[in-house]
Order: C-alpha cells, then sequence, then structure tokens
C-alpha cells in the first residue's frame, strides 16, 4: 500500500469509525447470528492475489458488523463497559503506526518513560499513596488486563514468600491463597498458572453484603498455618464482577500486615471512580496494598486494552519476572537508570499502550473525566431510583457506583423471561449474576455515549418486558 494509497483509505476508515458510532444506538445491540454464520460467509481460501481495499471495505459492512455485539452502543448495559473515545482510537493508531516493541527503554525511551509518567499521572489522579508512584520503591506499568496483573501479583508474591526458591525449583504445594467467593476468577486461574494450585486459592465466605469477611480470613490463614501450610497472598475486590461489592480493604489490610501477606486489591472497574474524590472512599485502606490495579479499558473512556497495575515494591516485581539473555544487553540497562518494562510482565515484547492513554488525559483533563464519572454514577442512581419505586421490581443491594442489581419480584422464570425477551428485541443488553441463588438482573452504565434517554427507554423496555410476563397468555 503506497502512501497515497493509505491516506485515502485512511481517511474512508476514519469516516467509517465516526459514522459507526453516529448510528450505533440504531442497531440491535447483541448480534443475532447462530453460531457458524459469519464463517459460512467467508471465503474458504485465502485470496492468492491481493483484492481491492474497497471489497475489503464493503465486506466490513456486509459481513462483519452483523457478528458484531455493540459494546459502544449506549444501549450497552451488560457485565461491564469497555468504552473507548476518539483521542483513544487516534492513540491505538498512532501507536500502531509507529509500531515499535517497548521492551526495553532502550528499544524506545519514549514508550517506557511516557508508561511511567502517564502512571504517575494515574496515581495521583485517582489519590494512590506514594508508595505506588515511580518517584518511591514501587511504580506502574500497563499490563494487557486485570488478569495478567493479577497474576504477576501473584507470581511476585511466590517469590517474595520463598526467598525466591519457587522460580528454580518450583512450589512445594504448602502455598496457599486466599480470596472471597466473589472474587474475579482470573485470580483462581492465575493460581492454577502460577503453580500455587487452584485448590491452595482458597475462596472464602463473604458477609451479608457480599464482602470478604476479614475474620473468616484470619482465621482461614491461621487454620493453614497450623496445618503445615504457607498463606501467603490474598486478594481484595474493589467493586465485585457480580455485584460491585467493595470489600473492606482496611480491615483486610489488617489482617495481611499482621500475617505477614501480600495484599492484591482488584478494583478493575470501579478503580476509575476514584478519579472522583467523593468515590475514594471504596479505596480507604489502599495503603495496605502491596499491588493494585483497575482497567481504564473498563470505564476511562481508553479501548481494550489497557490496565494500570501498580506495585508498592518494584524490586520484589521484578526480581520475580526479569531475564537478561545476551542479545538483549545494553548499555543503558547495566547502568541502572533506566526502567526495563519487559521485567513487568509475562511477555517480552510489548506495545506502546501508553500514548492512547496519554490522549485521553489530555484531551478531556482531569475534570473532564470526572464529569462522565459522574454523569453515569448519576443515571445508576436514577435508575436505581426507579426500581425503589416499582411494584414489580426490587433492587437485589443498593448500588454504590454505576451498576444496579435488580429483580421482577415474580422469581427467576420471570427475570430469566425478561432478559429474554429485552436482548432478542437488540434496544438494549443486560446480562444476568446470581445472588444467594436467585437470578438477578444487572444494570451496568458506562459507555462513552449513554445519556439519560437511553436509561429512560431501558428501563420503559424492562418494565414492558415485567408486565408482558403477568398478562395471562392467549
Ligand atoms: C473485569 C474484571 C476482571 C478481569 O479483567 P480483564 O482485564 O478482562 O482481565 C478482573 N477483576 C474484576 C473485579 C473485574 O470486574
Amino acid at each position: 500500500m503506497t502512501a497515497e494509497e493509505f491516506r485515502r483509505h485512511g481517511h474512508a476508515l476514519v469516516d467509517w469509525v465516526a459514522d459507526y458510532w453516529d448510528r450505533v444506538e440504531t442497531l440491535p445491540v447483541l448480534s443475532q447470528v447462530s453460531p457458524g454464520e459469519i464463517r459460512r460467509r467467508l471465503p474458504a481460501h485465502p485470496p492468492s492475489l491481493g483484492e481491492d481495499f474497497e471489497s475489503v471495505l464493503s465486506d466490513l459492512d456486509s459481513i462483519i458488523l452483523p457478528g458484531i455485539t455493540h459494546w459502544q452502543s449506549p444501549n450497552f448495559f451488560a457485565y461491564f463497559p469497555a468504552n473507548t473515545s476518539g483521542p483513544s482510537v487516534l492513540g491505538e493508531l498512532v501507536s500502531a503506526g509507529l509500531g515499535v516493541q517497548g521492551m526495553l527503554w532502550s528499544t524506545s525511551p519514549a514508550c517506557t518513560e511516557l508508561e511511567t509518567h502517564v502512571l504517575d499521572w494515574m496515581a495521583e489522579m485517582t489519590g494512590l499513596p506514594e508508595t505506588f508512584r515511580s518517584t518511591g520503591a514501587g511504580g506502574g506499568v500497563l499490563q494487557d488486563s486485570a488478569s495478567s496483573a493479577a497474576l504477576c501479583a501473584m507470581v511476585a508474591a511466590r517469590e517474595k514468600a520463598t526467598g525466591g526458591a519457587s522460580n528454580r525449583s518450583g512450589c512445594d504445594g504448602r502455598l496457599t491463597a486466599y480470596a472471597s467467593t466473589e472474587a474475579h476468577s482470573s485470580l483462581h486461574k492465575a493460581a492454577g498458572i502460577a503453580g500455587i494450585g487452584r485448590e491452595n486459592h482458597r475462596l472464602l465466605p463473604t458477609d451479608g453484603a457480599l464482602r470478604l469477611d476479614p475474620c473468616a480470613l484470619r482465621e482461614a490463614v491461621r487454620a493453614d498455618r497450623a496445618a503445615g501450610l504457607r498463606p501467603f497472598f490474598v486478594t481484595a475486590t474493589v467493586g465485585t464482577t457480580s455485584t460491585n461489592a467493595m470489600d473492606p480493604l482496611a480491615a483486610v489490610g489488617e489482617v495481611c500486615r499482621s500475617e505477614g501477606l501480600w495484599l492484591h486489591v482488584d478494583g478493575a472497574m470501579s478503580g476509575s471512580a476514584a478519579i472522583c474524590p467523593e468515590f475514594r472512599i471504596h479505596l480507604q485502606g489502599i495503603e495496605y496494598a502491596d499491588s493494585y490495579c483497575f482497567n481504564p479499558h473498563k470505564w476511562l473512556f481508553t479501548n481494550f486494552d489497557c490496565d494500570c497495575f501498580f506495585v508498592a515494591d518494584r524490586a520484589a516485581l521484578i526480581h520475580s519476572l526479569s531475564i537478561l539473555p545476551e542479545y538483549l544487553r545494553n548499555q543503558a540497562t547495566e547502568s541502572g537508570a533506566v526502567l526495563d518494562y519487559r521485567d513487568w510482565q509475562v511477555p517480552l515484547g510489548r506495545r506502546f499502550r501508553a500514548l492512547k492513554l496519554w490522549f485521553v488525559i489530555r484531551h478531556y483533563g482531569v475534570e473532564g473525566l470526572r464529569t462522565l464519572v459522574r454523569h453515569h454514577v448519576d443515571l445508576a442512581r436514577r435508575f436505581a431510583g426507579w426500581v425503589r419505586e416499582s411494584e414489580d421490581f426490587e433492587l437485589v443491594v443498593e448500588p454504590p457506583l454505576n451498576l444496579v442489581c435488580f429483580r421482577h419480584r415474580g422469581g427467576d422464570e420471570a427475570n430469566q423471561a425478561i432478559l429474554d425477551r429485552v436482548n432478542g428485541e437488540g434496544s438494549l443488553y443486560l446480562t444476568h449474576t446470581k445472588v444467594g441463588g436467585a437470578l438477578t438482573l444487572r444494570l451496568s452504565v458506562g459507555q462513552t455515549r449513554t445519556e439519560l434517554r437511553h436509561v429512560e427507554s431501558a428501563w420503559a423496555a424492562i418494565r414492558e418486558a415485567g408486565r408482558a410476563i403477568r398478562r395471562p397468555r392467549g
């Protein structure tokens, strides 16, 4: 592709994305295709000769779009948001154009230094303790996902607990880790990958508000110690995936401190809310954390993938993941004056992710980002108010931020029917969870373009579906 052709197609594609965002709210949110349908529309064999770029673009519309679930629709209320924005996509474009590998400082100094700088900004923007900044003993790094952050945290903690032995000879099967039953599955998975063993990752009971119970944690740790095991790692979640429950960080942190355990705090979605001082209440006790992560790719207008991962002691992380084969030796690294982010993550290669975050922060400014987050929380609270006042529906838990868990009073079948109906109509997309065994509907507000009118229409559609199930069939 010549530079001229790239310019032409590139401009057309930017228009395509802008048009897509303009019209996405008119498309059925949940893709309605059946399994195999998209593949059947694709040619069985790759083209042996190059094709017109125009025909590629036209297939984008005719083949690919029908198979898209529209995460960027303002009517997307499922799971958690994965929002994006103009500055983010443009930052991604530059990153792709530069195509740098940021594994070492020397392989692109700006890639490393912008990342360090933006992570320090993030720590400041969200009110994190000084220990998480690069100017102290810790620092931040961008990971692809909260799952990777959890794995790196667990490996660093494992190494610390065994004085480096687990990196040489493996684990002895006696290390144990802890989280609540509501913690994200990525922690359980990390325990498997890190050689701790899923069986040794204890899922502890929660209190009435679905929060990790610090007393249960202390008891489990002591019982394991008494049985000759070696407790080493605890995860506390700020905003669980299922119901947005907030584990009590300070109380959990006290247990970790007195028992000598690594505390990892997972704030995947809700961590973004901490850019607003009034929502930092959920991070009270974060100073106990050895590591912490949250995902701007969920709720900070930065497209996937972008997870901010902070550690209080970077030496522990680097020791556990560092490698230095001859072909990567260089003066900057030997001098010790630079950070090499390949030592802060599982893969060697890494992309220039900080660009899109930098674009986003500079475009909106901290105040602009706060306004957007507050708007989402306000919309969720209004919705919760409508549920509270309705006769047919009830709140399952009080929403702390932007996720509303609610249900029809008619039981699981009624709620399943409502879910099927609204998702089948395509005008919005909701998902569910189970709370105390009961099917619960979740409305998660966080899409970049979601306005009051979208939440109002969602409520109207949900109520209508609720009425429809009460009407006798006939
Ligand atoms: C979404 C979520 C994750 C997983 O995030 P990825 O970045 O997709 O790995 C982990 N923890 C919590 C609490 C989440 O909500």
